[in-house]
């Protein structure tokens, strides 16, 4: 990464402090999702960001991947995950905080795993471990609270306009004795009090650009054309195109991935219906190791 890069990143962190403190405040029970995600991607721009992707808001047994579409009407409820993402040109923060909405203390044991499990995760970190010596941390924590972590739900590298890139950080004990290198990672414990796995369930309406080829209809080859300038390789959500472009280019949407020119990921649901809390934050590995969201 080059200096301008890194300031890019540590800005983007900078930002996600301010929006996680915001996000704390209006998070409440039975406010709809639609208004939580939308005054979360608000303040980003208001602050000078914009959204890395859209707000995730996945509860109970949803572990990610949860966006309210443009006339969603679920309320806020159960054990909440806030997931965020913040860039600036292309450098991204990502960062996560769950929440017990029904006043349980189940609940409230699974956040603390998640969250003692990150805790420990960065200080191995700080301490330049193997990533296999990280992902055992991470179960360990999560074992000695009497949960499960999500084995197939990983921390993973960031890099300009890439969410996903290079290393994934697994969650769990491995044997892999590499150690991070300079870049820009993201690691998120999840606790569950299920199986401690996913599967992959409806569609979310969070899609990415997957291939730029050609499309006959006007009105799709419009909005790729948008989503290729605005969003780039980066996941954005139907809610957003409908605010650009109405409700017809939900259509076009369907048609852009038909035709393969965008992936759409599926909600990611506990496999036996756990519950499920996440923890997250954003991270550069230089001389040092700096949180950016924390
Ligand atoms: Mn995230
Ligand atoms: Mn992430």
């Amino acid at each position: 990464m080059t200096p301008k890069e890194k300031q890019n990143a540590l800005k983007a962190g900078e930002i996600a402090k301010k929006v996680k403190e915001y996000a704390r405040t209006i998070v409440k029970k039975d406010i709809p999702l639609l208004e939580i995600a939308e005054k979360i991607e608000k303040k980003i721009v208001e602050l000078g960001g914009k959204p890395a992707f859209p707000t995730n808001l996945s509860i109970n047994e949803i572990a990610a991947h949860y966006t309210p579409s443009y006339n969603d009407e679920t309320l806020a409820s159960g054990l909440l995950k806030v997931d965020m993402g913040v860039h600036i040109n292309g450098w991204i923060a990502d960062f996560t905080f769950s929440v017990d909405l029904e006043n349980s203390a189940e609940n409230k044991k699974l956040i603390e795993a998640s969250e003692k499990a990150l805790k420990n995760a960065l200080e191995k970190i700080k301490q330049k471990n193997s990533l296999g010596e990280i992902g055992r941390t991470i179960q360990e924590t999560i074992e000695s609270c009497k949960f499960s972590p999500i084995v197939n739900l990983t921390g993973h590298e960031m890099n300009e306009y890439e969410l996903h890139s290079g290393l994934t950080i697994l969650n769990t004990e491995n044997d892999n004795p590499e150690k991070l290198k300079e870049g820009l990672y993201a690691i998120e414990p999840f606790a569950t009090n299920g199986n401690g796995k996913i599967y992959e369930g409806k569609p979310s309406g969070i899609y990415a650009l997957a291939d730029d080829k050609n499309i006959r209809s006007n009105d799709a080859r419009n909005v790729l054309d948008f989503i290729a300038e605005e969003y780039k390789t980066l996941p954005f959500c139907s809610r957003w195109i409908v605010k650009k472009f109405g409700i017809k280019s939900l259509f076009a949407l369907k048609q852009l991935e038909e035709n393969g020119n965008l992936h759409q990921y599926p909600q990611l649901i506990e496999i036996s219906k756990g519950k499920v809390a996440q923890s997250e934050d954003t991270f550069l590995v230089d001389d040092k190791i700096i949180v950016t969201s924390e």
